[in-house]
């Protein structure tokens, strides 16, 4: 197996080789489910950050009863994979302040499970002096909170470590990304996505290493149009490979399962870790729509994401019932088409294999439309 099918493997499935290595030496690990949080602070104390993923189950029958039919389906899914002790392997949760839907699915996280270990760690939705200042202090909070519950010491050397480490990881993953950036790619889409997947639910040393492997590989890539992937977080693979399938090759994301993950992230500048590490996470932020006032932010990333991959066309999805995509996709879709990048707006449920017919008959009028 090589190491993007290894990739894939880790992407499509919760539990992993690396992980349960990890545990069998007596690590611990903590699930999250944001960006926001500051895996560099988590590892410096051996304890290991695993976001929250659906992992592609559409099945949210269990989930139904504890959220409404109007939460997000990405939450029911990971609730449903929760209460059906598909998570385990956690030692507990940083309740990470992303979107409402997020913090009713904790709720039921701690009322349905009882875990013995839940840390709020609070986001704010402003980029200001005070809220920096505000975040920071959450960021020492956390490692506190983290060194008594795992009983390990953070020294702010071993925390700067790790920055450095991520660093080289994003330096890296920019250039795995501009495989696919040029007229002939190296890569599928689905390829990069399980590959962001994959980064957060690996130790970070295991993760670079991968990685440096993976940028010798390549693949034969057949496509009709260059297309890319903005609005809620996407880490369904197999609906990614259907897409792809069907001629309209992801060039590059803008979403927090994708290149928004990592893109806009400041590197390390010297001085204070969780000063750096505060400024660094929240305008990082910024790419997600629950961001007050930094629509321009997002917009203009869309735009030079869509300008370096040379991409045809964009395709803005969100999940039903998302409020922070579903209005920020209306805008923005009026936003590119008036400057000429035309725009394929697409609401699914998370998973749904019964809405790939729909959903691949769109994606084909939508490479009609642009001529490929
Ligand atoms: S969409 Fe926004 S709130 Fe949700 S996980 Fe991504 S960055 Fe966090
Ligand atoms: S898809 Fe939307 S509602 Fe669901 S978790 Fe993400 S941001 Fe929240």
């Amino acid at each position: 197996m090589n190491t993007l099918e290894t990739f894939n493997e880790i992407a499509m499935t919760l539990e992993n080789p690396y992980l349960d290595d990890w545990k069998k030496k007596g690590g611990s690990v903590v699930g999250y489910a944001c960006i926001a949080f500051p895996r560099e602070i988590a590892e410096a104390g051996n304890v290991l950050p695993f976001r929250l993923r659906g992992a592609g189950n559409a099945d949210t029958s269990t989930a139904d009863s504890y959220l409404s039919r109007y939460n997000c389906s990405v939450c029911r899914s990971c609730l449903e994979l929760i209460l059906k002790n598909k998570y385990e392997f956690l030692d507990g949760y940083i309740r990470v302040r992303g979107c409402d839907h997020w913090m009713g699915t904790f709720d039921e996280i701690l009322h349905a499970k009882k875990p013995e270990f839940m840390h709020y760690f609070k986001v704010p939705h402003l980029v200001n002096k005070d809220t920096l200042s505000f975040f920071e202090s959450e960021m020492r909070k956390l490692k506190e909170v983290l060194e008594k519950q795992f009983k390990v010491e953070i020294g702010e050397d071993d925390v700067v470590e790790q920055i450095k480490l991520q660093d080289k990881i994003n330096k890296t993953l920019k250039k795995f990304y501009r495989k696919r950036f040029s007229s002939k790619p190296e890569l599928n889409g689905s390829d990069a996505i399980a590959v962001i997947v994959s980064k957060d639910s690996l130790p970070s040393a295991v993760f670079y290493s991968l990685l440096l492997e993976a940028m010798k590989e390549k693949r034969d890539i057949d496509y009709r149009a260059r297309v890319l992937l903005s609005g809620c977080p996407m880490d369904e693979i197999q609906l990614i490979r259907e897409m792809e399938r069907v001629g309209a090759l992801i060039v590059s994301e803008t979403t927090c399962f994708g290149a928004g993950s990592f893109w806009n992230m400041t590197e390390y500048d010297g001085g204070d870790a969780y000063e750096f590490l505060a400024r660094k996470y929240l305008e990082n932020l910024r790419v997600c729509a629950r961001m007050f006032g930094e629509y321009e932010f997002r917009k203009n990333f869309v735009k030079r994401m869509a300008e370096e991959a040379r991409v045809d066309g964009v395709i803005l999805q969100h999940n039903k019932f998302c409020d922070l995509f579903g209005i920020e996709n209306a805008k923005l879709r009026m936003d590119l088409e008036k400057e000429g990048i035309p725009v394929l707006v697409l609401e699914k449920e998370y998973a749904s294999m019964a809405d790939l017919g729909r959903i691949k008959t769109r994606i084909q009028a939508f490479i009609e439309r642009l001529g490929k």
